[in-house]
């Protein structure tokens, strides 16, 4: 990422968290309310009947995406479950550039290339209470087989240990009660400029 974007006038924060953790809810629900601008990933997995194209992911190709990571298309990319997923760069520079605040709800790896590269991006980690929560959650939205709940929770294990250890996430908001959480999150957005 070009060191360009470090003085740019935007704010840009990085939300993640394990699926489970209600990171999508919650980043959705504090974007809302405080006018902030919700960077949209492209990624090559499939799209369900309830998801629209171009607002809640850009759904592409595999081709499509490497060709976009040959270009340098991405601000980061990474594979989650077998499936790439990216934040296509252009649009962030550019609501940066003016000035706006941007969030980005991506997964730890994706997240700590953005860290690397652009050190003043403000890093929001959530979290489920616990584990017998987190388990309880994923088998409660009755969406995956259990191999995948199986397979949900390893990779949660292995993010909440990665961005602990890593200390890049200035906030960690455990998400117990959805209300509390939100108001913690939507504190931390709101003192920047609105999309
Ligand atoms: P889902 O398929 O459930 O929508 O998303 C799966 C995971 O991919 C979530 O952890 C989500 O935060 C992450 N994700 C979504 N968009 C991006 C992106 O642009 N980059 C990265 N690195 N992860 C993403």
């Amino acid at each position: 990422m070009p060191n360009s974007m470090d003085n740019s006038p935007g704010k840009l924060f990085v939300i993640s968290g394990p699926s489970g953790s209600g990171k999508s809810t919650l980043t959705t629900m504090a974007v809302k309310q405080t006018g902030a601008c919700l960077s949209i990933s492209a990624t090559t997995r499939g799209q369900s009947d309830s998801e629209i194209d171009g607002k809640d992911y850009f759904f592409i190709t595999r081709e499509q995406f490497e060709s976009k990571i040959s270009s340098t298309g991405f601000l980061e990319y990474a594979e989650v479950f077998g499936n790439y997923y990216g934040t296509p760069a252009a649009p962030v520079k550019k609501m940066l550039a003016e000035g706006k605040t941007v969030v980005l709800e991506i997964d730890v790896q994706g997240a700590m290339q953005v860290f690397e590269n652009f050190p003043q991006a403000h890093g929001i980690l959530i979290l489920p209470p616990d584990d017998q929560e987190l388990r309880r959650r994923l088998e409660a939205r009755g969406r995956d087989k259990q191999e995948i709940i199986e397979q949900r929770l390893q990779k949660a294990k292995w993010e909440i240990d990665k961005a602990q250890q890593s200390n890049l996430y200035k906030n960690i908001i455990v998400n117990d009660k959805l209300e509390d959480a939100l108001a913690e999150i939507v504190s931390i957005l709101s003192y920047t400029n609105q999309c």
